[in-house]
């Protein structure tokens, strides 16, 4: 569904990623880890066309995206949650949601999305008319979801949703991300603290110094002395 092909992008001269390679299938969750500014979010943006890449491909059901504008890309089914979420905090959850279905125009489009977003999150239904600001950070993290599945995306690209979450509430976001792939809904999920995102992953990439050191399943990922060492840190 997704490849990416020897993509480098850098700021100002500098690379942050150089020569980076995934696939991603679909009915697939798909993890990047890796320390700070290894490099995952200009992966992300690079593939989600708010950063230009340099060199290299992102070819999207057999058609070339890399160069096209972000709303082109999302347009093409593939939808980004930064990691900042962007979200409209002045604005209630309702507007926020209605925000994301720009895309959708006719009415009867908007209406199938935005009940499976409250199936999956029935919170925020209870909660429509309240600002996002006001959300808690978990609630906040189902809202940027929500937004981006209004664009009735294949592919979900998240960037580290489970920052600054408790325990239980990133367990909660991870099973929503499986539900998701479950439901066919392919999944990019870059994540500094991996061992959450392993677990419901089925493939993994480490990324270090804007590169590719490691990858594979995850269970095989899960098990390397160096990645259990490097990135997960002991239990
Ligand atoms: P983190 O987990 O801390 O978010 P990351 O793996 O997502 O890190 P990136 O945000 O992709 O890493 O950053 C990779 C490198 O690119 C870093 O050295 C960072 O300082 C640099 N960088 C990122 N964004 C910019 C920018 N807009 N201008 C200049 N340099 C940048």
């Amino acid at each position: 569904m997704l490849e990416v092909r020897g993509l480098s992008t850098a700021y100002q001269g500098l690379l942050a990623i150089q020569g980076v390679s995934i696939e991603v299938d679909t009915g697939e969750i798909v993890v990047v880890a890796g320390a700070n500014g290894a490099g995952k979010s200009t992966l992300l943006k690079s593939i989600s066309g708010m950063e230009r890449p340099r060199s290299g491909e992102v070819v999207f059901d057999g058609a070339r995206i890399d160069g096209l504008p972000g709303h082109a890309i999302t347009a093409r089914g593939i939808a980004y949650v930064p990691e900042n979420k962007r979200l409209f905090p002045r604005l209630s959850v309702s507007d926020n949601l209605r925000l994301g279905s720009y895309l959708h125009r006719k009415e009867a489009d908007r209406e199938a999305p935005l009940e499976r977003v409250f199936t999956l999150f029935p919170r925020l239904k209870e909660r429509l008319p309240q600002r996002a600001g006001t959300l808690s950070g978990g609630e906040q993290q189902m809202l940027a979801i929500g937004r981006a599945l209004m664009t009735r995306p294949r592919l979900l690209m998240l960037d580290e949703p489970s920052l600054g979450l408790a325990p239980l509430i990133v367990a909660e976001v991870m099973r929503t991300v499986a539900r998701l792939r479950d439901e066919g809904v392919a999944i990019l999920l870059v994540e500094q603290n991996a061992r959450a995102a392993l677990q419901i992953a089925d493939h993994g990439y480490v990324l270090d110094g804007g590169s590719v050191v490691l990858q594979g399943d995850s269970r095989t990922l899960q098990g390397d002395a160096r990645v259990v060492e490097t990135y997960l840190g002991t239990l």
